[in-house]
């Protein structure tokens, strides 16, 4: 522990323990207090006490005359006075009478002691005991494992609980998880079988002189099981589990984060074969640097710690490290050296397959009307995670309660999914009809788009009511078959239909308005994409002019060429745009009259299905003239 903090600590403890006398003095035991009372009485008085016999205890001394005494119930009050002389025979005889214990007023009355044990005794009680709880606590945050201060520290048992360390330890009937529980994903759990097999019998891997990894680090975006399969591996083998993430690593004592590393490994090889799973790696892991702040001392004395672990342990005990992240471009790269987490097991978002097989599984315990189709909801849902799935399939039971219905209906299941991905109904956003006019031209802008051009994947539903997302409405298209390849003409297609919302506005209302906005945003990247990273313009051809920064969040992409290439890359950016925006405005202007008739159509009904806009965008009205097919 360095000097300022230890002085912290002592500052801390010393307004600890002025507040606590404080509290102490006044509140605890205000009615004790050795200030008594002297009151000066006349000798009359003294008799007239007496003979009341209200004297409790009386001091006379016979060389000065001086008398003390206090009376009954107010052993707080000395009365004083001088008695006069000659009159010490009829005093004795009055005292006698009266009762009155004769004896030495102030000393014998131990209330002082009392008083003085409670007034500075126990607080210095308090402070040593407070002082030395102090003491020990430092100790542990420092990693002291000095026994003789460690009184009871560890209920790292098994069977959960929290160990000195904050790991979390599960015994493997308490994973409950196995790969059963995990759909898809089969590429990881084959690569996972191997560990378990490993787990299970160590001594055939050593019989024949392999060396298993120590460690294997999951990566994939949020959500897709990296900690649920981690689970199921010990789950799996029945071993015990220990688990960490990278965060509890980060405390607020410094080299705390060390010995909680220390700690785990610890215990970890006090229970072999074992598997430790440090979640959210990336917290501790991070790629270090010489030019660091001075708060990451702390973040790399503990990665070392991790390090020099992970090389120390023996491995033919059987302890395997798991890790999970999804920020692997951060982390630090003697992580992933040989030895370390020399396996990497990527976890990606579930295909359509993967996606039915999740849904199933969670719908399992979800009492549902007979004859769901998940295929449905599963083909709606491209790029869902897992954890997304499985949010769809509650969010729908949940909405069969609401409606008090005892068993979950296909439409709830598909409302779900709009909740998930656009958020709830908001029922008290009230449009204005002029508004609501808009939003209706503004989404059938879109599906007619969609619906004229061939690249473009199927509307399924249209709506116009607003959702807490902040969307007044939206399109939904949902491809028909999984698609892993975009070809130029439909990325372009795509952009189109983003134009749609905003060329519909126009072409009606002759104004624009802030609907836009996300359109344009979405657009816009992925015209910026097209141009940076997928080579599909003339102008660069293919040249990448980008580079992902985290793949697995937010795929944002930043320019790696000169300012001047730049500049043209918005230029190209702008021109695509541009193009887009009016072939937008060419498809309308052709469906004029079905842009009219539908947005009428949606203003009335707020909801409509994707059979019924492409029942109407077909049909021929004979008051209207024929529109031109693609
Ligand atoms: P991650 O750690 O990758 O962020 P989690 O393992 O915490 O994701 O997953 C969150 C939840 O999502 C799980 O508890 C589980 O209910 C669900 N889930 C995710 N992937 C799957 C999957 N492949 N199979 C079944 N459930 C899954
Ligand atoms: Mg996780
Ligand atoms: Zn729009």
């Amino acid at each position: 522990m360095d000097e300022k903090k230890r002085r912290q600590s002592m500052i801390l403890y010393i307004i600890a323990a002025i507040v606590i006398y404080i509290v102490l003095s006044t509140v605890l035991f205000p009615n004790i207090s050795p200030q008594r009372q002297v009151v000066e009485v006349s000798y009359s008085q003294v008799l007239d006490d007496l003979a009341a016999k209200d004297v409790d205890k009386i001091e006379y001394d016979n060389s000065n005359l001086d008398i003390q005494y206090t009376k009954d119930g107010e052993s707080n009050t000395v009365y004083t006075s001088t008695a006069m002389s000659g009159a010490q025979e009829s005093l004795q005889e009055a005292i006698r009478t009266s009762g009155a214990e004769q004896t030495n007023v102030v000393q014998q009355d131990n209330s002082l002691w009392t008083y003085m044990l409670i007034m500075y005794g126990l607080p210095i009680l308090v402070f040593l005991l407070f002082g030395w709880w102090l003491n020990r606590r430092m100790k542990k945050a420092m990693g002291d494992d000095n026994p003789s201060m460690n009184f009871g520290g560890g209920f790292g048992g098994m069977g959960g609980g929290l160990g000195k360390s904050g790991a979390r330890i599960v015994a493997s009937k308490d994973v409950g998880v196995t790969f059963k529980d995990v759909a898809g994903q089969e590429e990881a759990k084959e690569a996972l079988k191997e560990v378990v097999d490993f787990l299970e019998n160590p001594k055939r891997y050593e019989a024949i002189g392999a060396k298993l990894p120590h460690g294997a680090l999951l990566v994939g975006p949020p959500g897709t099981g990296k900690t649920l399969i981690a689970k199921a591996v010990a789950g799996e083998a029945g071993v015990p589990f220990f688990s960490i993430s990278g965060s509890e690593f980060v405390e607020m004592f410094v080299g705390r984060g060390a010995a909680k590393v220390r700690d785990l490994f610890k215990q970890a090889n006090e229970k072999a074969p074992c598997i430790v799973f440090i979640d959210e790696i990336d917290t501790i892991g991070k790629r270090r640097d010489g030019a660091g702040f001075s708060g990451n001392d702390e973040r790399e004395q503990t990665l070392n710690q991790l390090l020099t672990e992970m090389d120390g342990f023996d491995n033919h005990k059987g302890i395997v490290v798991l890790a999970a992240t999804n920020r692997p471009d951060t982390l630090d790269p003697a992580l992933l050296r040989p030895g370390r987490f020399d396996r990497r097991i990527p976890m990606e978002l579930p295909d359509l397959a993967g996606r039915k097989a999740i849904l199933k599984l969670h719908a399992h315990d979800v009492k549902t009307e007979p004859g769901i189709d998940l295929d449905a909801i599963a083909r709606a849902t491209p790029g869902a995670s897992g954890a997304d799935l499985a949010n769809i399939i509650n969010e729908g039971a949940l909405r069969a309660v609401r409606m008090h219905r005892t068993r979950a209906t296909q439409e709830d299941f598909e409302e779900s999914v709009e909740v998930v991905i656009a958020g709830q109904q908001r029922k008290t956003t009230v449009l204005s009809e002029h508004e609501k006019q808009v939003v209706s031209y503004h989404e059938i802008g879109h599906a007619i788009v969609a619906a004229r051009q061939k690249g473009s994947a199927p509307v399924t539903k249209i709506t116009i009511v607003p959702r807490t997302s902040g969307a007044l409405g939206y399109t939904m298209q949902v491809e028909e078959d999984e698609k892993f390849l975009t070809t130029k003409q439909e990325v372009l297609d795509k952009l189109t239909v983003y134009c749609g919302g905003r060329a519909a506005e126009e072409l009606i209302f002759n104004e624009m308005t802030t609907g836009a906005a996300n359109d344009i945003e979405q657009a816009t990247k992925l015209a910026r994409n097209m141009v940076t990273r997928f080579g599909m313009t003339e102008e660069f051809g293919m040249v990448a002019l980008g580079t992902v920064q985290n793949a697995y969040l937010n795929q944002d992409t930043s320019l790696t060429c000169a300012p001047g290439t730049a500049e043209r890359v918005d230029a190209v950016v702008v021109e695509l745009m541009q193009e887009a925006h009016n072939r937008a405005i060419q498809i309308l202007k052709e469906n004029k009259f079905k842009l009219h008739e539908l947005a009428r159509y949606l203003q009335k009904k707020e909801t409509i299905t994707g059979e019924e806009f492409m029942a109407l965008l077909m049909r021929e009205n004979p008051l209207m003239p024929k529109t031109p097919t693609v």
